[in-house]
């Protein structure tokens, strides 16, 4: 958690300092909506509703620890979207503006962004949608109505 202490004073020393002084927080302050306080070794934790679930740590969303842990968790779960990312970050931790932080890392992943392409299928030829007699574009029916006529003859002098 000692890295977690190190970014937390990079980027909200402010808060940290008010804090420990028995000061409200600014209203300017981004953690103000998250309601924090200090848990044991003086770290960052989500207030309000969320006080007492199990360890909650406030991260801010531009650290590179942040996009380190949600790195992880999206290979540990195999590239999984970000929803589900979110969810299990927030298991332990609490990225500041977390949706915004996880679509960033989740959009610069280039697995995800090949299997994204992969998915989406080009435009099909006007002749493949437009309803037209058989035979009229492709050579394709054809070949497989030979096949067919060929098939019959074999049955039909394997009968004879
Ligand atoms: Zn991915």
């Amino acid at each position: 958690m000692l890295v977690v202490k190190l970014v937390q004073e990079e980027f909200f020393s402010k808060e940290i300092e008010n804090l420990a002084n028995g000061k409200a927080i600014t209203k300017k302050s981004n953690l103000k909506m998250l309601d924090p306080f200090l848990g044991s070794g003086n770290l960052l934790r989500v207030g309000g509703k969320l006080r007492n679930a199990t360890i909650e740590y406030d991260i801010p969303t531009k650290s590179d620890l942040t996009k380190l842990i949600i790195l992880h968790e999206h290979f540990r779960q195999l590239h999984a979207g970000p929803q589900a990312i979110l969810d299990s970050v927030r298991q332990r931790f609490w990225p500041i503006h977390g949706r915004l932080a996880v679509r960033s890392v989740f959009s610069k992943c280039l697995v995800c962004f090949k299997v994204r392409l992969g998915q989406k299928m080009g435009d099909l030829p006007a002749d493949r949608i437009t309803p037209n007699r058989p035979f009229y574009v492709s050579g394709t029916d054809i070949i497989l109505l030979v096949r067919f006529i060929r098939a019959l003859t074999a049955i039909y002098s394997a009968t004879l």
